[in-house]
């Protein structure tokens, strides 16, 4: 066991691995905490992917609302088909 302390409430801890000093360290209820916030950021984290894929779907709705013939081009389309008969 190794002796360090708590990244959050600077308790003296003992960890089974040696502290290589950059992950945070917690003492058993920090670690609790740190866990449910960590969840929560990643729920958070997911809702915000979703509101971006929505966006970006919505996005390519309207790209191809856009790339797609309008009316006129068609019954031009049309028109050019009919004299080339
Ligand atoms: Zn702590």
């Amino acid at each position: 066991m190794y002796k360090t302390q708590c990244s959050a409430c600077n308790k003296e801890v003992e960890v089974p691995f040696k502290p290589d000093g950059k992950r945070p360290v917690f003492c058993k209820d920090c670690l609790k905490e740190y866990r449910r916030q960590q969840a929560k950021l990643q729920e958070d984290l997911k809702e915000t992917e979703d509101k971006k894929t929505e966006t970006e779907n919505k996005k390519t709705d309207q790209e191809q609302k856009k790339d797609s013939p309008s009316l006129k081009e068609l019954i031009n389309q049309a028109m050019k088909e009919k004299r080339d008969d």
